[in-house]
């Protein structure tokens, strides 16, 4: 047990194998009051046509606004949350709000848009997931074809007979299943042959030094084929730049995600881009409302 490092904060170095290996409690004990408070609340970042730049759905990324902390990034509360189980409660309001913050844009695009929401691999094998689904679907009133679920290859891979079920399930909502930071985890391909697959998300850290580094450019377009065989949707993320956009667009990958074409933003400012239809409204004016970088 280490005491804190300098004010009323307590930091223990747990031995556990799970979960973080720098548990903070005093960051604990505060989630459970910013439930209470109401303090998380999501931001929406476009997922727009590599060809038409028009915006096609949003991933929801969660935002925790602690009073004093300021803005506590996902990467610092997501692995707590995943190891004292409150990712269940968390990723459960994300779903149901999510749905409906949807249903709410759509009214204003005038168009159908997809709403892409991330699921973490505890909240995937959590008894009540199909109940919190349908909760959400129902509640919202939205289609199960204009919602997608990212997961990693791990979360299929931790317990595939259970993940095929829970998937199967899915496909009978019509819901469309993700592989996020694809290229990053399981280092085996079979599962793509057996799991119904929709979307696949190549890694940002792939993208990154695109088009100079010939290895990754090797990797994305390896990836492109591969689903344009497999007729699966391709999602470029974290794109930068306007040369990463056309490097990615040239080697057939339909769909970009990066701060080029958007950053993660609030529900407002979202629909302001919306209104505009294509990603070219939130610069420069409306970039002030984004995150900064
Ligand atoms: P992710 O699902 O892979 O989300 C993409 C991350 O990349 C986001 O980080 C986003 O802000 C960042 N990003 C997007 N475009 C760019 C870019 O052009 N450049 C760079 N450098 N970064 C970019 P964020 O919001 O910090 O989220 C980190 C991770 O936390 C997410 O990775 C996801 O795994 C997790 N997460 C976020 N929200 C949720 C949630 O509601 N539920 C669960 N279970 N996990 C979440
Ligand atoms: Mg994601
Ligand atoms: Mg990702
Ligand atoms: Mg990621």
């Amino acid at each position: 047990r280490a005491k804190g490092t300098g004010k009323a904060r307590c930091v223990v170095y747990s031995q556990r194998q799970s979960g973080p290996p720098e548990h903070d409690i005093s960051l604990e004990a505060a989630m459970f009051q910013a439930v209470r408070e109401g303090e998380f609340l999501l931001y929406y970042q476009p997922i727009v046509n590599s060809g038409t730049r028009e915006i096609e759905g949003f991933e929801t990324l969660m935002r925790w606004k602690h009073p004093t902390l300021g803005m506590v990034p996902p990467g610092r509360f997501i692995p707590i949350a995943e190891t004292n189980g409150l990712i269940n409660l968390l990723g459960a309001w994300a779903l149901k709000s999510a749905c409906v913050q949807l249903k709410h844009f759509q009214e204003v695009a005038k168009r159908p848009l997809y709403i892409s929401v991330n699921i973490s691999p505890r909240q995937f094998r959590n008894d009540k997931f199909l109940d919190v689904l349908d909760d959400a679907l129902a509640f919202s009133g939205l289609p199960g074809e204009q919602l997608v679920l990212e997961i990693t290859e791990g979360t299929l891979m931790i317990d595939p007979v259970h993940a095929e079920m829970i998937l199967s399930k899915m496909a009978e909502r019509k819901a469309r299943i993700a592989i996020d930071d694809f290229g990053t985890g399981y280092s085996s391909l079979s599962y793509l042959k057996r799991f119904p697959i929709s979307v696949l998300k190549i890694d940002r850290t792939f993208i990154r030094d695109l088009p100079g580094s010939d290895k990754d450019g090797a990797i994305c377009n390896a990836v492109l084929d591969l689903a344009k065989h497999l007729s699966l949707s391709v999602v470029a993320e974290g794109v930068e730049t306007e040369d990463q956009l056309q490097y990615v667009e040239k080697g057939g990958c339909q769909y970009v995600q990066g701060f080029l074409t958007g950053r993660p933003m609030a529900a407002h400012t979202a629909l302001a881009a919306l209104k505009e239809r294509t990603y070219a409204a939130l610069m420069p004016e409306h970039q002030a409302n984004e995150e900064p970088r």
